[in-house]
């Protein structure tokens, strides 16, 4: 944080907006929200941001339009007034808020079937640490726990989806643990020449 803001021109660096990381959607508060000038590390992040703001105020958005340099969002009601525009900032990594209107003037609470910004990366964000004991929940266990903690349906595929996702960054974290094995070795080389890990096959 402290690298990144040195490297942006000190006049950017006000109270008028915050620089977004990372975000743990199981630890956001239900008034979370942006403001024009805002910044974020990547465009997942940004768009992951506004999939939140949509799951808890019940609204859907579309993307109008998604490259390497911007990204659009409009209100899914036809006339709303609801937009964000954001690019890419100075060329470099981060995202920069441009434009965005926060205020709807559809009927925001139509209680949709199952909600089109929950996506199954979205949800994996939300449970990944509400299992005491994943490998055994099912896809049903999940959409009724982001129905009581999001109020939001989502279908049963992406519940399936939002399972594999964490259930596969759970097997890659525990890869990356035993990948720290030979590296002990060699420290322990280092240390103690003459340890048994020098010559283990004689
Ligand atoms: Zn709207």
């Amino acid at each position: 944080m402290d690298n990144l803001c040195s490297l942006l021109p000190s006049s950017f660096i006000d109270d008028d907006f915050q620089i977004l990381m990372d975000i743990h959607v199981s630890s956001l508060s239900s008034t979370f929200d942006l403001k024009e000038k805002d910044m974020f590390a990547s465009k997942e992040l940004l768009s992951k941001s506004f999939y939140y703001i949509a799951i808890k105020n019940n609204f859907e958005f579309k993307t109008v339009r998604s490259n390497s340099k911007s990204i659009e969002f409009k209100c899914s009601q036809d006339n709303c007034p609801w937009y964000v525009r954001a690019s890419r900032y100075k060329g470099g990594e981060l995202w920069r808020l441009r434009k965005y209107i926060a205020n709807h003037n559809c009927s925001i609470n139509v209680i949709q079937t199952t909600h089109k910004q929950a996506s199954a990366s979205l949800i994996s964000d939300c449970i990944g640490k509400d299992f005491s004991s994943f490998d055994r929940s099912t896809p049903n266990d999940i959409m009724i726990h982001m129905r009581t903690k999001l109020g939001v349906n989502v279908s049963y595929y992406k519940a399936w989806r939002a399972k594999e996702l964490v259930m596969n960054s759970l097997n890659g974290e525990a890869k990356e643990s035993y990948a720290l094995i030979p590296n002990f070795f060699m420290k322990l080389k280092e240390i103690n020449p003459g340890s048994i890990s020098d010559k283990p096959y004689q």
